[in-house]
This record gives C-alpha cells, structure tokens and sequence, in this order.
C-alpha cells in the first residue's frame, strides 16, 4: 500500500491557499480533485478546475497565465478546453503526473502562485456541471448490510440469495437522469397494496440511497475482459451518488427484471471527482468475514488483498421544509464507512467486463448502498425506518418514514487516518419537489 503513497500526500505540505489548510477542510493540497463549472449566472463555456479549500483554480486560466514545467501544458489541455473526459481517457500516468504538478504550483512555497492567484474562482461563485457526459451507468449491490436488511424485510429466513456472496450484483441503471444536486420531483408510477387493483399516483415511499460513483476513466474493446490486475487503472475517481429509489414502485415493478421506473427518474452525483490517487492512504486490505467464501480467481488479485478497499466515511443528512422554517439545521440520520462493501471496486470492474462488456470513459458505476452493520448505519430510509414501520422523529418534532415535499437529502463523505491529512468528496443535495 506504501507504494501508492508518495510527496504528494505529505501531511506536512501545506497550500499557500489559505482555506485549503483549515482542519475540516474537504479539499486540502492532498486532495486535488477535478470537476467542470461555469461563473454563475454566465453564459459561457464550461471550463474545468481543482478544488482547493474554498476556491477553484481555473485550468483554462491556469494554462493561459502560469509557466508550468515540460510536457504539463499538454495535459493540460483538454482541461483548459472543458473537456475533463478527454483527459480522463488518458490513463494513470498521465493523472499522476498532472497530479503532482498540482500539487507543486499549490503548495506553500511555489513559484507559480503568483500568476494562480490570478486563476482561483471562490467556490461560491462557480455554477457546477456534470464532470462529462455519463456513457453507460450500472448500479452495483456491494452493500452487504444494506442487502441484508432489505432481504430480512422481504426474506426473514434467508434474507441474502444464494448468489451474494459469490457474484456481485448489478443492474443496468439510466444515465440521462443523472444530474448534480437540485431538485427531484417525486415521480408518480403504479403501485399495489397487497390483493388490491393496482393504482397510479404519486409514489407514497420515496427515498435516497447513500452510494460513493466509480468514474470509468479507460474503457476497454468490446470482447476483451479486464483483469483484475488492471481493473483498477480503468477508474479514474470517485463521486457521491444518491440513487433516488420509490420503493412502492420498486415493490409492484421490480419481478422478474428488476428495478425500471422506481429508479431512473434521477439519480445525483456530487461535483468533484476525488481521484485514486488522492485516495492512497485510505486504501485497505480486502478481507472476507470467517466462514464466507473466498471471491473466485478473475476476482482475486494480491494487489486487492493488499489494498482493495476504501475507508471513506459517509454520511446522509436532512433538512425539512419545516425545519427551515424554524432555522434548524440539517440532522444527520445515519453514518458508515465504504469498507463494508462486500466488493471492491477493482472487482466491480473485472466483474463487469468478465464476459466482454465494453466500459468507455465516462461511465459511471454505483457502488450500491453502503450501509454500517447496526440498525442506525442503514443508507437508506427504507432501512431506518425498517421498512415504514419505525417512523424517525426530527428536529422540531416531526417524523418520518419516508421522504416528503420540501425535504432536502444531502449526501457528504470524507477520509480520516493517523499520519495523513484529512480530504473530502464534497456533498451533494436534493430537494423533492411535488408530483
Ligand atoms: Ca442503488
């Protein structure tokens, strides 16, 4: 795992951008990640930029204003144009190298800060977009508490099929509906209380799902598997996801295909894609629980043994329409942490072009929902409320089972370890809006 560690992750490099040295900081000189905005209010093109503590370092500024040492302005390029996946499609070294050059011109003591002070954009001020257009999304089911909790629900005897533990689980989701944060309006769809004729209305069990999204960065030729030992090449970075979810469509729909309308009305990605790279000292040994069957060999590899999994921790709040009302803040309803996913996500992308499926830049693969092992972890409302029965009492004295009208859901995550500077992912917000 040291090896993936190197000077850009020094705890003791600081930035002379001063808000990116705060300790709660999501986006230290340590993290770097890259995401696509415009001023607001301005009509013109998309640009790309680095987060960095509160501001954006424009990278078509960036190119234009600041020397920067041989072979960078290349890769800087595609960025300065706006286009963020045409860099994405470059591969690992070309990340690691634009990476470490990042880190120099924003560390304390660089002597390009003079001509980048000259290309930071306060965040507050910056309108962002989608990192690129989304090819293909698939949504994974790594969540194994998740899948246990939800299976008990419909399943008390065996809540977990047969082929958890051996496949990872996936659907092919819709990638025109997946947007930044704002607003969702709650979708109306068929449903059926038991035995009764079914009915078309607004969805009466909406709900979020917690998952972190996988950026496909270098796609693979349809027929030619990626192995697990490259698996992880292919991944450029890392978002939140809120996979909105009706659970009452869900419930009438979902037999025998799976999940259609109960999921593809929206599904929200936070802004800045934290790389792999930034990632390094949160990396952790992929382990099974005693008794649980080893992944199969296309599965398998000593590098995902070694360092296949991600400590990230995660977090989901809300804010009612009253609570705002009533100037309270946001409460967090549940936390957990990515290493409790049963798979990594070498292993979703080995898993996925196993049988030849082509991956392209830009995709995006859901993790699925990431919840903690104890009924309070659960990333869902499904699984907080236990299925509507539990109804979660708020701030101000309202309750609930599932989301309502003016509810805004916000997703955050951050990585915390002895010996490395804190980084975050950032948040990402929906507001649900009446049918
Ligand atoms: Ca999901």
């Amino acid at each position: 795992m040291n090896r993936l560690i190197d000077a850009t992750h020094d705890p003791a490099l600081r930035s002379w951008v001063e808000s990116a040295n705060a300790p709660d900081s999501d986006f230290p000189v340590q993290n770097l990640p890259l995401g696509r905005f415009r001023l607001a209010g301005a009509d013109e093109p998309l640009r790309c930029g680095v987060a960095i503590g509160d501001q954006v370092l424009d990278l078509q500024l960036a190119l234009q204003l600041s020397p920067w040492p041989d072979g960078v302005p290349e890769l800087l390029a595609p960025l300065a144009a706006g286009e963020l996946a045409a860099f994405m499609a470059l591969g690992r070294p070309a990340w690691k190298a634009l990476r470490a050059a990042l880190s120099a011109a924003l560390a304390e003591g660089s002597d390009t800060a003079p001509f980048l002070e000259l290309c930071l954009l306060p965040q507050a001020q910056a309108a962002m977009a989608l990192p690129c257009r989304v090819g293909d999304y698939t949504d994974f089911y790594t969540g194994i508490h998740h899948a246990l909790t939800v299976g008990k629900l419909m399943r008390p005897d065996h809540p977990l099929l047969p082929n958890y533990k051996w496949v990872p689980i996936g659907y092919h989701g819709r990638a025109s509906s997946v947007t930044l944060g704002g607003p969702v309006t709650r979708p109306r769809g068929q449903t059926r209380s038991s035995g009764d004729t079914p009915h078309f209305g607004p969805s009466q069990r909406l709900d979020y799902e917690l998952e972190l999204g996988l950026w496909v960065g270098v796609g693979n030729e349809l027929g030619t598997p990626v192995p697990m030992a490259q698996a992880e090449e292919r991944l450029f970075g890392v978002t939140l996801l809120n996979d909105w979810s009706a659970r009452d469509l869900q419930g009438w729909e979902y037999q025998p295909l799976g999940p259609f309308l109960a999921k593809n009305f929206s599904t929200m990605v936070s802004p800045w894609i934290v790389s792999f790279e930034a990632l390094a000292p949160f990396r952790r040994p992929f382990t099974r629980p005693a008794g649980d069957p080893q992944p199969l060999p296309y599965l398998d590899s000593e590098f995902n043994r070694e360092a296949g999994a991600l400590d990230i921790r995660l977090e989901v709040w809300l804010q009612t329409a009253r609570m705002r009302e009533l100037g309270l803040p946001a409460q967090r309803l549940s936390h957990s942490n990515a290493l409790d996913a049963y798979w990594t996500p070498a292993q979703l992308v080995a898993h996925h072009t196993s049988n030849g499926c082509n991956l392209a830049t830009g995709d995006l693969l859901g993790t699925g929902t990431l919840s903690g092992p104890l009924p309070a972890q659960g990333g869902s409302l499904l699984e907080l409320s236990a299925g509507g029965r539990q109804p979660l009492t708020l701030p101000g004295g309202e309750t609930r089972t599932f989301l309502e009208d003016g509810d805004t859901v916000t997703l955050r995550a951050f990585c915390a370890a002895p010996g490395a500077v804190r980084i975050g992912l950032g948040s990402v917000s929906g507001t649900v809006l009446p049918a």
